[in-house]
């Protein structure tokens, strides 16, 4: 019987969680050992298909949203009450990692499992949530539709997005099969815990398997279009060029200096585009996106202004003309309290000393904390890295982080 305060002797099967985190890498494996799950793709739609027959073999009911939003339902004792809810994502970067989202979706998984494997009812529905589009790279902004399912975006203009190639979201969505009926954010959550991969250093650092997750940092990203003049490489003297490139490259060094100088903030140039792009043509046209982030939104906000005055300086300098539009805009977060503290004592009741942590990384959780009481908990991953095939993590912090998902998912039934 399960204490009141959520404290129980339930625990997730570790093994088979790490059979499904190997399994489900399959769908977009890469050669180097990572996955290419863009979301939307043949591989989204087959990773999905098999999250739907897992969770019904779990006696799940499986519904979707019009975001493609996918819910795995397990009724509770009291089916009038809004659910108690966790997820993640299931897609991926081009050269992602196989835990990044993966490990909260599976972890979930996993606590379908062992409630259903210890005949534990709950008193409210517990739901696992698959999230679509959260990584943001073939359709940008990420957490996409967490985001229209939060009221942050409209359905409609996340529906018209295209890709780099001109592939409409909306088109997308229909050909692997999962635009659902149910109007996407008209699905009350009591409560949302998101178990992830730390993606930073820190709990490696300091020797610790789980972080109590107490916010995220606010982020802005821009799109800069640098115009000047292409030209031949042999015959236009140094003085004369409008190159667009050498000024891209000066505002990239630039932005560096500004992160620097609003530590701990980060600043970053991680797509870049120049035209014509030709070994003996002085480069006319560059594009590169800039994304910068802060835990505080007034520092985030002084950072942009520092940046792009040096860009443009950079620009009146070097004969070039600069175009930064904006395109995302996602202040600081600061998850419930209340939610905050069910991971703290769920971590510690499994024996572990919870680390407060804010995330340098944006996730689902971000909006979905503007919707419902939400947190999340850290895991550590291998040097901190991901976005990156190399991504990893032990089997023992993965289980960990699964049974402190399972203790914060029982406090807050209890609770709530
Ligand atoms: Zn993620």
């Amino acid at each position: 019987m399960t204490h009141a305060t959520g404290g129980s002797n339930l625990r997730v099967d570790g093994e088979a969680l790490w059979t499904d985190l190997m399994e489900t890498a399959r769908f977009g494996g890469t050669p180097k050992g990572g996955i290419k799950r863009l979301t939307l793709t043949a591989e989204d739609r087959q990773v999905r298909d098999w999250f739907v027959k897992a969770c019904e073999d779990l006696g799940c009911a499986v519904s979707c949203d019009s975001m493609g939003n996918l819910f795995a339902r397990r009724p509770g004792r009291d089916d009038s009450l809004p659910p108690i809810t966790m997820g993640s994502h299931l897609d991926t970067q081009p050269t992602g990692g196989k835990f990044d989202g993966i490990l909260g979706v599976l972890g979930g998984l996993a606590v379908l499992r062992a409630l259903r494997e210890a005949g534990h009812v709950t008193r409210h529905p517990i739901e696992l949530i698959n999230w679509t589009n959260e990584e943001g790279s073939r359709f940008t902004p990420p957490m996409m539709c967490s985001g229209v399912f939060a009221g942050v975006f409209t359905e409609q203009e996340v529906l018209d997005k295209r890709d780099r190639a001109g592939l409409r979201f909306g088109e997308e969505l229909e050909a692997i099969g999962y635009r659902g009926e149910e109007i996407c954010g008209r699905h009350p959550l009591a409560a949302y815990f998101e178990l992830h991969i730390e993606q930073g250093p820190i709990l490696e650092a300091e020797d610790r398997t789980i972080g109590a997750v107490a916010g995220v940092q606010g982020m802005r990203w821009y799109e800069v279009t640098v115009r000047g003049r292409d030209a031949h490489a042999g015959s236009t003297p140094m003085p004369l060029r409008h190159d667009t490139l050498l000024a891209s490259a000066r505002m990239i060094a630039a932005l560096a200096e500004v992160a620097r100088a609003h530590a701990p903030g980060v600043g970053t140039v991680g797509l870049i585009e120049n035209r014509p792009n030709s070994n003996n043509v002085v480069p006319g046209e560059t594009f590169f996106t800039v994304d910068i982030r802060h835990p505080d939104d007034g520092v985030v906000a002084a950072m942009e202004a520092a940046f792009q005055a040096r860009f443009r300086a950079i620009a009146e300098a070097g004969g070039v003309t600069l175009d930064i539009v904006p395109i995302w805009d996602a202040p600081a977060v600061h998850f419930d309290p209340a939610c905050v503290a069910m991971v703290a004592d769920a971590a510690r009741e499994a024996g572990f000393d919870p680390r407060p942590i804010v995330s340098g990384p944006g996730h689902d959780a971000a909006y979905v904390a503007r919707v419902a009481p939400t947190a999340m908990i850290f895991v550590p991953c291998k040097d901190g890295l991901s976005h990156n095939e190399e991504e990893s993590i032990t089997q023992a912090d993965a289980q960990a982080g699964a049974n402190v998902l399972l203790g914060a998912i029982l406090r807050a039934d209890a609770a709530f």
